[in-house]
């Protein structure tokens, strides 16, 4: 039985994936997200649902536009399969819980917020925004997680914050953003894991890329990324790294 939710999750994933590509597209040219449907970039020519089944139809057409043959980008299936698999993971790691759609939730955000961020060096304030109000209902579970969610919410913003205010502007405004809906989404604990990780995987990522000299130091690099790196480990791993530090110290 437990696989067939599995797998329903998974297919339920991929469709949230493919609306994660339009707000990929849409969103940094400010663009509706529910109008015009959804078309071929190349030849505008609008796509039938049997154009836009989740990593079956890039599958089928192999990789080529029905219409005029010219190439889909990679990023359409690997973005529907990354959810699909990220919303798996959530079900496993937590059940049928609100803790799980929380999780769904933060993914939904995250991979979008990457992708864009790397492409856009931005992160929409829509997606942020969506992130927030599809998480407040979820916080109503009870009192203990409504807390430490405003409190994720409030230290989240507030350290990257006052980090862009040292940093003079090293750090941007849409990472502060995402920083304080990741603590709502997260709660205060495995935000603080979560943000722990960013800067790890961002200082190695950073140094290795100055030493290769692929950036240079006054350049801002895109955080959102290391964010949701972070976030992503926490979720799915986040109580190790947490017994596992504080272990340490
Ligand atoms: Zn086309």
């Amino acid at each position: 039985m437990e696989y067939l939710w599995w797998g329903l999750v998974f297919v339920t994933g991929t469709a949230v994936g493919s609306f994660l590509n339009v707000c990929i597209y849409r969103m940094p040219a400010g663009e509706s997200v529910v109008h015009p449907p959804s078309h071929c970039q190349a030849c505008r020519h609008n796509l039938r649902f049997f154009d836009l089944i989740p990593v079956l139809s890039y599958l089928f057409l192999k990789g080529k536009c029905r219409y005029c043959g010219s190439r889909i980008a990679w990023q359409y299936p690997a973005v529907e399969f990354l959810t699909g698999l990220l919303f798996v993971l959530a079900l496993v790691k937590y059940g049928i819980t609100f803790r799980a759609l929380r999780s769904i939730v933060l993914f939904s955000v995250i991979v979008p917020a990457t992708v864009i961020d790397l492409r856009h060096k931005i992160i929409p304030d829509k997606l942020n925004l969506a992130g927030f109000i599809l998480g407040i209902p979820l916080l109503l579970e009870s009192k203990e997680v409504f807390f430490s969610s405003a409190a994720g919410f409030l230290i989240g913003g507030g350290l990257l914050f006052v980090i862009a205010l040292a940093s003079r502007g090293g750090m941007g405004g849409g990472d502060i953003k995402l920083s304080a809906v990741l603590g709502l989404l997260l709660g205060w604990k495995l935000l603080l894991a979560a943000l722990f990780l960013a800067f790890v995987a961002g200082s190695i990522a950073g140094l290795t890329m100055l030493m290769l000299k692929l950036a240079r130091l006054k350049e801002p690099i895109p955080f959102g990324p290391y964010l949701a790196f972070g976030a992503m480990f926490a979720t799915l791993a986040g109580d190790k790294v947490i017994k596992w530090y504080t272990g340490f110290c």
